[in-house]
């Protein structure tokens, strides 16, 4: 029998709402807390587009996740996912798309080696060792995607709150003044964690940009397969809803301040993005930037994500992000997991902890430039 317990969730992000999501649905009364609009433009999750792939190198929790979250994705709505296939260009034979593969073969996965030239209208092969696609992953609409979540976490009986918080103890103090006290409190406040929770949080927060350039209707999405250049650090996607040809140069960008930025993208960054463009796509060659967007990273030093109680609370309160570049996917698959770890009727993921971490494989791309 279901005993309800009551939260309070900080932060509608894609953890957030995917949270508030499914323990609403799961009978638990949950109130929302946003300080903005669900999926607004300066949050982590709130770009057009966000790759689901389930290749993690040999790491298979993540690969499972990941799996997971598309079923459940596809059940919210179908439509949020584009079919486009993930590829994924390997400058080594033994590197991480070489382990992705065995891992994706082991879990049953689909996953194909493939010529690359047949699946782009012009594309660069010269530096790849060969091309792995995994053609069941895609790209989710991630603005729509909070915003779906966040509708069905509120038809389901969340309380969506539009107000700033901050921590008291085991409460939540809007900016009102007024009081919020719950079962489980969780802080699901992507960028802003640290400004709240300072020194607990391993996090770095950088400046990441991202570019879409004009080409014409061949580069439409999901007619070609979006694409990761792990030991690159890069990955971009064709022209999905007429946004134009995404290309986002992966190394790990400047230190950045999510409320007060000017949200202009950096030289360097065009640099980098209009060299890889050239390089890999030589047919976009000089093609021009007709949009871009300035996001940020919440970067842990290993890249697993934080998700864990905060240590002078017991269980009552929840830290919840670190999403490294990569967490939107596993959205409502890790909202599964953290209602089990709430309730206490299973253990936590222990790398999601607070202690001291150290330098692993980076589980979004190598996140520095090629040597
Ligand atoms: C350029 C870029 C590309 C990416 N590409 C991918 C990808 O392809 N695939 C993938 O899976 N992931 C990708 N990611 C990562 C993914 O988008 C993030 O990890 C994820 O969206 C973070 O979600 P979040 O809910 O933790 O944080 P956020 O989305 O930032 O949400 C936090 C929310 O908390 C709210 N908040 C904060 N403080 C308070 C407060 N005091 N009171 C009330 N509300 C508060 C904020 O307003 C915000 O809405 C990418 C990220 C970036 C920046």
């Amino acid at each position: 029998m279901l005993v309800p317990f009551s939260v309070v969730i900080v932060g509608a992000g894609v953890l957030g709402a995917a949270l508030a999501d499914r323990l609403a649905r799961s009978g638990h009364p949950v109130t929302l807390v946003e300080q903005y609009s669900p999926g607004h433009v300066r949050s982590g999750s709130g770009d057009e587009s966000r790759l689901i792939r389930s290749a993690h190198g040999d790491d298979r929790f993540h690969a499972e996740l990941s799996r997971r979250a598309l079923v459940l994705w596809r059940e919210l709505d179908p439509a949020l996912v584009a079919p486009t296939g993930v590829a994924w260009f390997a400058r080594r034979d033994d590197g991480w798309e070489a382990a992705s593969e065995r891992t994706l073969t082991d879990l049953g996965i689909p996953c194909e080696r493939v010529d690359a030239t047949g699946l782009y209208p012009s594309v660069c092969t010269d530096d790849l060792r060969f091309t792995l696609l995994e053609p069941e992953a895609g790209v989710l609409r991630a603005r729509d995607a909070v915003r779906a979540l966040t509708r069905r976490a509120v038809q389901a009986g969340t309380e969506l709150r539009a107000a700033r918080a901050r921590p008291d103890g085991e409460r939540v103090v809007l900016d009102d003044g007024e009081v919020l006290e719950a079962d489980r409190v969780v802080w699901a406040c992507g960028a802003w964690l640290p400004a709240l929770f300072g020194e607990l949080l391993p996090l770095r927060i950088t400046q990441q940009d991202v570019f879409y350039f004009g080409a014409d209707s061949r580069w439409v999405a999901p007619g070609i397969p979006a694409w990761v250049d792990y030991d690159g650090a890069a990955y971009g996607l064709g022209d999905l809803d007429g946004r134009g040809v995404k290309v986002a140069p992966d190394i790990d960008g400047p230190p950045f301040e999510p409320e007060s930025a000017e949200r202009v993208p950096r030289p360097e960054h065009e640099r980098l993005a209009r060299d890889y463009l050239a390089h890999r796509f030589p047919g976009l060659a000089g093609a021009p930037i007709i949009g871009t967007r300035v996001c940020q990273y919440e970067l842990t030093p290993d890249s697993r994500f934080i998700v864990a109680p905060h240590p002078e609370h017991g269980d009552r309160v929840w830290l919840v992000g670190g999403g490294s570049g990569h967490a939107f996917k596993h959205g409502p698959a890790l909202a599964e997991r953290l209602e089990r770890w709430l309730l206490g009727s299973e253990s936590p993921e222990t790398r999601y902890g607070l202690g001291p971490r150290s330098a692993d494989v980076v589980l979004r791309t190598a996140g520095k430039t090629p040597q």
